[in-house]
């Protein structure tokens, strides 16, 4: 059996990561709940194959045991999120990547890193590939997050490259489904929240600025994969189905029956314009592709907010 630490293993993400890796492993998750929340993994934890680490991985880590890998998702994720807690941001992504690099090193383990789409900032590449360098402002709204994905990103290659370590990089594109937090703030949960409670829908901007959204249980599956394989990335993951904001804003309208009307608000300084995955590589290199349709995810999402938070 592995033994395989999750950082974030809390969060959105990683509890679904979790989830999925128990079934045949041991499980040690890392997090100090800053956005993430036990009750995400509250069914695990009687497992005698889970452990749970409270602990903010911008210290260093010490673990006694032997590990096998490490996926390293720790960190604030949505837009506002970030924006309120900055400082933690660029340290999750930063001191936090080299003391689980550390770790690595010592462990002789596989490590996998969540990167983002948001190293590309506002593309002018339209879609991206992993060899698209980005057009990011350093000292932008959004650059405690993208600049600190991006130091993890060079950080990751030079230790390879320097401790010979077995590493991998995802970027993800955006992600949706169960367990995402009700006011996180993101636009899915933003959007099913007020249409469930027949409030005003709120657009920013026109709504023509797009994404393209992988249903959660799409992407758990692509991890594991990519952590399996020899790739070290960087690595695209994402749906490539791209929509605007203001058709996803009517799609969840329709869906959820409801009254709701949309309302168009300020468009927030730098919000990127369009982000579509190139997946070629992820396809080539293991057969990997979203299947889930955004409407049948939307539906599952729709289910989790109705029964959970707005029954
Ligand atoms: N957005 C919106 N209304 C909301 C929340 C978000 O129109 O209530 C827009 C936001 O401006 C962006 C897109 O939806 O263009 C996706 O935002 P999100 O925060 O989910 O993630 P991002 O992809 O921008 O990191």
């Amino acid at each position: 059996m592995k033994t395989i630490l999750i950082t974030g293993g809390a969060g959105f993400i990683g509890s679904h990561l979790c989830d999925a890796l128990i079934k045949e492993n041991r499980v040690i998750c890392v997090d100090n709940f800053i956005t993430g929340k036990k009750e995400n993994f509250a069914h695990l934890l009687d497992k005698k194959n889970f452990e749970l680490v409270v602990h903010n991985v911008v210290q260093p880590i010490e673990i006694k045991e032997k590990i096998d890998e490490i996926y390293h998702l720790a960190s604030p994720a949505s837009p506002l999120d970030y924006s309120q807690i900055p400082i933690e941001t660029l340290l999750a992504n930063s001191y936090g990547t080299k003391n689980l690099l550390d770790l690595a090193r010592q462990k002789k383990a596989r490590f996998l890193f969540t990167s983002t789409s948001e190293v590309y900032g506002d593309p002018l590449v339209h879609p991206q590939k992993e060899s698209y360098w980005g057009n990011v402002d350093p000292i932008g709204p959004r650059s405690c997050y993208d600049e600190s994905k991006r130091f993890a990103e060079s950080l990751i290659v030079n230790y390879k490259e320097k401790y010979n370590l077995n590493t991998k990089i995802a970027r993800l594109f955006n992600v949706y489904g169960p367990r995402m937090r009700p006011k996180d703030g993101r636009v899915i949960p933003n959007f099913i929240g007020q249409a469930l409670q027949k409030k005003d829908v709120t657009v920013y901007g026109k709504g023509t600025q797009t994404r393209s959204f992988c249903y959660i249980l799409d992407m758990i599956p692509a991890l594991i994969k990519l952590m399996a394989s020899l790739e070290p990335g960087p690595m695209n993951l994402g749906d490539p189905t791209e929509i605007t904001i203001l058709e996803l804003a009517r799609k969840i309208i329709e869906l959820t029956k409801s009254e709701s009307k949309i309302i168009y608000k300020p468009l927030p300084k730098e919000d990127p314009k369009r982000r579509k995955p190139d997946i070629t590589l992820a396809k080539t290199k293991f057969g990997w592709q979203p299947k889930v349709y955004l409407d049948e995810g939307l539906k599952k999402t729709i289910e989790y907010f109705k029964s959970k938070y707005f029954a």
